[in-house]
């Protein structure tokens, strides 16, 4: 009795098939999870009709007295969540997602060609934090702003902190940037508090990856040092897509950052607030809240230490060592195999992760890692033993990518992937 099979089979089809992947497959890649039941009825529900430009209280249209009760109460989980108080600590709820709530802080705090420093992509930054190549400003922020990123310490995996001490002294962001997509430790941020006020920059965490663990208080916390915090909300958080901006109440640098922030994203860079996101959202920061929500978290980080001291028995480089949170970047270089091949073989299992560059890497297309996050197995209630069980699957699918690659003895991924997809392939 479903309508949507009905009206376009179609459509329905392809979300069975998705479905059934996503429950048949094992889910490593570290920025994913399960949501719950209860948030997809709210993302799925009447709230996807209104239109309320504006924030509670202050709309441009008529009709939002429930929409206005669904957004405050949104914002004050999201600072009970994080454990914040609402006299210091303020929230807008209504980013589309976590590149557009980074760019409305942006503008916020920054004019055209100001400069900024975050983690470079590469080294486990995200795009939005001014990725460029010397060829191409990448990232709409690297055509809008100065970028100079800093990087890890190719020896130790960590952030070279020393190195971003003296280039920030001489490049002298206006904003600096903590926060990552695939860097397994937690940041130092008294020390990048220090380098921000050493050169009058603000400082922001991009918390997208670990804010489940945040509000779980399984990592460093961010808030103590930060003046203003963003975040997905469908990664470790495990909530609906979308994202927030936390930002310190009154004045930093000369700069009301609550009023710069709210303009910024209305009307600065949107419309419109996407509302069934923002009902999911509340849904999910209640959850968040719990103390299920708590062991949860722990379990996130003790699978991930079972999964790194499983790769490591096996023989495994982890970059940085091993991990603080809910993901461990492999170097597969030692193994003469990169990471997409490794990616395609797993794939072929119904092993989903990604690959992923590691410090020192040529080649961004041919990275020579690959990235294992543990939130959406644990959702599933996995637990170490399993986990130990998964880093053995990605071990026998990183040896036949490299079985295979000798078989082939083709430099070019392309040819490879080729391969693995042709009947030829020892594993079809
Ligand atoms: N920030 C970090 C650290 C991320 O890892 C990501 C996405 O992976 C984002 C921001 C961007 O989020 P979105 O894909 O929702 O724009």
């Amino acid at each position: 009795d479903s309508r949507l099979k009905e009206l376009d089979p179609e459509m329905y089809a392809i979300i069975e098939h998705e479905k059934r992947r996503q429950a048949e497959g094992l889910e490593l890649i570290a920025s994913e999870n399960f949501t719950s039941a209860a948030v997809m009825e709210a993302v799925g529900s009447c709230l996807t009709n209104k239109y309320s430009e504006g924030l509670p209280g202050k709309r441009y249209y008529g009709g939002n007295v429930y929409i206005d009760q669904s957004e405050r109460l949104c914002q004050k989980r999201a600072l009970e969540a994080f454990h914040l108080d609402p006299e210091v600590w303020g929230v807008n709820v209504q980013p589309l997602s976590g590149s557009p709530a980074n760019f409305a802080v942006y503008t916020a705090l920054l004019q055209p060609h100001d400069r900024i420093m975050g983690l470079d992509l590469p080294h486990g930054g995200h795009l939005s934090h001014g990725f460029m190549t010397p060829k191409r400003r990448v990232s709409a922020t690297s055509v809008y702003f100065e970028s100079m990123p800093y990087r890890l310490d190719e020896e130790t995996g960590y952030v070279d902190y020393t190195t971003l001490e003296r280039t920030a002294s001489l490049f002298r962001p206006k904003l600096l940037i903590a926060g990552a997509s695939a860097y397994p430790r937690d940041f130092e941020y008294p020390r990048m508090r220090k380098i921000a006020d050493s050169v009058g920059a603000f400082l922001m965490m991009d918390m997208a990856h670990i804010s489940g663990l945040v509000a779980a208080r399984v990592v460093d916390d961010p808030f103590a040092f930060c003046d203003v915090v963003t975040t997905t909300t469908h990664k470790s958080l495990r909530g609906p897509r979308g994202g927030m901006i936390f930002f310190k109440k009154g004045m930093v640098l000369g700069v009301d950052l609550e009023t710069a922030i709210n303009n910024a994203v209305f009307p600065g860079l949107q419309g419109g607030p996407h509302n069934h996101t923002i009902g999911g959202l509340a849904v999910c920061l209640k959850q968040a809240a719990t103390q299920e929500f708590k062991i949860y978290q722990q379990q996130v980080v003790a699978n991930c230490q079972a999964l790194a001291k499983r790769l490591l028995g096996l023989g495994y480089t982890l970059v940085s060592g091993g991990s603080d949170n809910h993901l461990v970047l492999v170097d597969l270089r030692p193994l003469g195999i990169d990471g997409a091949r490794v990616e395609k073989v797993l794939d072929l299992a119904s092993i989903t992760l990604n690959k992923n560059s590691v410090p020192g890497d040529k080649s961004a297309v041919v990275p020579g890692g690959i990235r294992v996050g543990t939130p959406a197995l644990t959702t599933r209630g996995f637990k170490e033993g399993d986990f130990v069980t998964v880093a053995n699957f990605i071990n026998d699918g990183v040896q036949i990518a490299i079985e295979a690659k000798g078989l082939l003895e083709s430099p070019k991924v392309k040819d490879y992937l080729d391969y693995v997809e042709s009947p030829a392939f020892p594993l079809k």
